[in-house]
């Protein structure tokens, strides 16, 4: 099958699409690279079945030929990028949205929307089921991405339901590994970058708020098997093994050295708890997280301290 992956760019897009090409698909993979980078597909430019297109996908899509999917991962995702990007926030998820979910039409093509537990919002029912319908604070300053989300399902749904177009919804939890930008204000990246460097690690709050990490890995093959399955209502794909923020900063020292640690204020609508219901994905994928905390970060350290090993590597300062 021949799949379009918007985002391909990013950390997500990019492992989706080395999963792809795994399971004998071609790629066509599209980003902008507004907060992409080309590197992260650099591996793939000798692939014949691989193939880029450098676009803005708020604009008019154009694919020739036949498609067989479309995988609508652009977007800026990371706090820093939502809060720095704002419209463009709004205008992936809502415009962006539209286009792709117009490709897939016009192309017959199953289509993938990845969602986010950003839907939740700051959520008063603990764990979170895909039930739930969230507390989210449309003008708060997390509501550009917690808003563009929920658009987003809901305009997936309406082509679904209007249109009769094959939909998937993933709702991905907090993510992480390699290719994960050093700078770019996650939690796990901002820590063991600080740890490796030698500074500080920047608790926001008193770090009792709640988060639950999945291991890239663990995250494609979720997706991957939603998209292949024939489950058209919202997914939650994520780790169920929750960690208070303190509790990640003793494990990312224990594993990288004493390090500082200073708290800093909490930001404006941040979640105090979030962990993932996955009895669906369970059920209905044969799906569930195989990379424990532990042993995931031991790779995503190796990761980062490969890529701040380059002395070219450009770091900019950690959020
Ligand atoms: N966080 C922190 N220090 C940092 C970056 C994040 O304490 O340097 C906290 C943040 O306030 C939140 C949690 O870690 O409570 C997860 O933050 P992230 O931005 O990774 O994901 P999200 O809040 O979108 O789940």
């Amino acid at each position: 099958m021949k799949v379009l992956i918007t985002g391909v760019a990013g950390f997500l897009g990019s492992h989706l699409c080395d999963r792809f090409l795994a399971g004998g698909h071609e790629v066509v993979g599209m980003d902008n690279f507004l907060t992409g980078s080309p590197g992260n597909f650099a591996h793939l430019l000798g692939d014949p079945r691989f193939h880029f297109i450098e676009h803005d996908v708020t604009n008019f899509v154009y694919i020739d030929g036949e498609l067989g999917g479309v995988l609508h991962f652009a977007s800026p995702a990371s706090p820093v990028n939502r809060l720095e990007k704002p419209i463009q926030t709004l205008k992936v998820g809502s415009l962006g949205t539209h286009r792709t979910l117009g490709l897939a039409r016009a192309k017959g093509a199953r289509y993938l929307l990845a969602s986010t537990s950003e839907v939740y919002g700051n959520p008063q029912v603990h764990p979170q089921s895909e039930g739930y319908h969230g507390n989210v604070d449309p003008v708060g300053p997390r509501g550009v991405y917690e808003e563009a989300r929920r658009f987003a399902e809901a305009m997936t749904m309406a082509y679904h339901r209007y249109h009769n177009l094959d939909t998937r919804i993933a709702r991905i939890f907090n993510t992480y590994g390699s290719r994960m930008r050093p700078d770019d204000g996650r939690v796990v990246s901002s820590f063991i970058v600080q740890a490796l460097r030698g500074e500080p690690i920047t608790i926001y709050g008193d770090g009792s708020q709640t988060r639950s990490f999945t291991y890239i890995d663990d995250l494609v093959e979720g997706i991957y098997r939603l998209f292949f399955s024939d489950r058209v209502e919202p997914t939650n794909i994520g780790n169920p093994g929750e960690f208070t923020i303190c509790e990640l900063a003793e494990l990312v020292i224990a594993k990288v050295g004493a390090t500082p640690v200073i708290h800093q204020p909490l930001p404006e609508d941040d979640p105090q708890f979030r962990r993932p219901d996955i009895s669906v994905a369970r059920e209905v994928l044969g799906w569930e997280p195989r990379v424990a905390l532990d042993a995931g970060l031991d790779r995503t350290i190796e990761y980062f301290r490969g890529i701040i090993g380059e002395s070219a590597f450009p770091l900019s300062p950690v959020a």
